[in-house]
């Protein structure tokens, strides 16, 4: 059984976890699999923390996505959020899925281009592009800038007469939406950075259409993050429609609605957002709005794909208490836990540990000298001890690409499975390349007598 904390649900246990992630089961002899890949071997091969990625789950997830789009019979452009893992890996994958890319800064742009994939399909979006990234964006010949505020417009209309060149423009409205989800991952109400309040988007628009340089597209939405209901959905795109038919009712050409990404997961026992639900919702708010749709899912697509491997390094009893398991992965690797009290499931991989149906509750942390590295508190789970090792699972989004070498730990090695096949996709970051950057002075380095 789970264990059960006053008014919550009991956390699902390691069957319901399984279960529930197709990519992933238990083998009586070889332990924990990723698809036809056991988890152990690779813990052995290339040591804990280990990052792996589950090729079969991103495609299966972008085709699955795509499914949904044709079957409510909309034509909808996928750009993938980038920022939610950006291995070119990962990338390649999703391009050969026929998905563009949703970029948030140059490096994201680069690193795009490097995985192939093409300019036209790249939209990018960001309160604040600098000069250079919005010239590189230019010469590159992106698909769409997301622009987020009256002073970005300016400064493009700007960038893009320098340059000789027509950037074609959505603005991005906040349409004051709560999206029910973190506030630290909500971004679609007022009084939150990002894009034009929903009241001054016609003015903008009618202003970008007489803009040098600036060819004025439509509109774009992106309330938040992991939204697990349609209703949010729909009523930011209901907003998005009705601003459709007053442009067109003043004159102004809209040809596209970009309404972002967004659509949530199951971590722990949530129904996770369905792409059905999404194109349905689609369908009824835009569908005959006669425009392009594009979407821009990440932590859909990706999240479910990735787990986090670690190696329990002690165990700490405490008097009275709840042990602490102290693994070697941290806040450091997977940071979602520390920043967003994230819930995420643990699973041992040992055959054993699987199979045994007695629990403790424990708490599991990070080495990190951080009271906030803690993965989970007073969870039940297999009795763990020196040398067991976990995944940590739905830690392919917003997982890698936060990780940081704080406290000078070197950035964890990352492993694709695809099918029986493996691969290190990133080795391990050697400890001398932690400062292999850095510079002494001169004057500091020659010691006194
Ligand atoms: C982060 C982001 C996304 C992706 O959000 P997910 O919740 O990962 O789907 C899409 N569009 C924009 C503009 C974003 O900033």
């Amino acid at each position: 059984m789970s264990g059960v904390r006053p008014g919550f649900a009991p956390d699902p246990g390691v069957a319901e976890l399984l279960a529930a992630r197709p990519f992933l089961s238990a083998d009586p002899v070889a332990g924990l699999l990723a698809e036809g890949v056991p988890l152990n071997a690779i813990a052995d091969e290339a040591g804990t923390p280990a990052w792996v990625i589950s090729a079969g789950t991103l495609r299966a997830r972008a085709r699955r996505l795509k499914a949904a789009m044709s079957a409510a019979d909309l034509d909808v452009a996928a750009h993938y959020a980038v920022k939610a893992n950006d291995h070119q890996a990962v990338l390649h994958i999703l391009a050969a899925e026929g998905f563009g890319a949703d970029v948030v800064s140059g490096g994201e742009l680069a690193r795009v281009r490097a995985a192939g994939i093409p300019a036209a399909k790249v939209i990018f979006s960001g309160v604040g592009k600098t000069d250079a990234e919005m010239d590189l964006a230019l010469r590159e010949g992106i698909s769409q800038f997301n622009v987020e505020s009256a002073e970005e417009l300016d400064i493009l209309s700007g960038r893009a007469v320098a340059a000789g060149c027509e950037a074609r423009v959505a603005l991005r409205i906040n349409p004051d939406v709560d999206a029910g989800t973190h506030e630290k991952i909500t971004t679609g109400v007022a009084g939150n950075k990002f894009g034009i309040p929903f009241e001054e988007a016609l003015a903008l628009y009618r202003r970008a259409h007489g803009l040098a340089g600036i060819r004025a597209v439509g509109f774009a939405m992106h309330i938040g993050s992991q939204i697990l209901s349609p209703a949010p959905f729909r009523a930011a795109w209901a907003r998005l429609a009705m601003l459709i038919r007053e442009a067109r009712a003043q004159g102004l050409a809209v040809e596209v609605a970009d309404c972002g990404g967004g659509l949530g997961i199951s971590y722990r026992d949530e129904t996770e957002g369905s792409p059905e639900a999404l194109a349905g919702a689609l369908r009824r708010e835009l569908g005959d709005c006669g425009v392009r749709l594009a979407i821009e899912p990440g932590r859909w697509i990706a999240a479910p794909a990735g787990i986090l491997l670690s190696t329990v390094i002690l165990r700490k009893a405490v008097a009275g208490g709840a042990p602490f398991i102290v693994l070697d992965a941290a806040m450091n690797d997977l940071a979602r836990p520390s920043l967003y009290d994230a819930w995420h499931g643990l699973v041992p991989l040992a055959p054993h540990l699987l199979r045994s149906s007695v629990t403790e509750g424990a708490h599991l942390v990070g080495p990190v000298c951080e009271t906030g590295d803690t993965f989970a508190r007073d969870r039940r789970l297999p009795a763990l001890a020196r040398g067991d090792r976990v995944a940590l699972l739905d830690a392919g989004a917003y997982g890698s690409v936060m990780s940081s070498t704080y406290n000078s730990r070197p950035l964890a090695v990352q492993v694709l499975v695809d099918g029986d096949r493996r691969a290190v996709i990133r080795p391990r970051q050697a400890t001398e390349a932690l400062w292999a950057e850095e510079y002494v002075p001169e004057w500091l380095s020659s010691r006194p007598e």
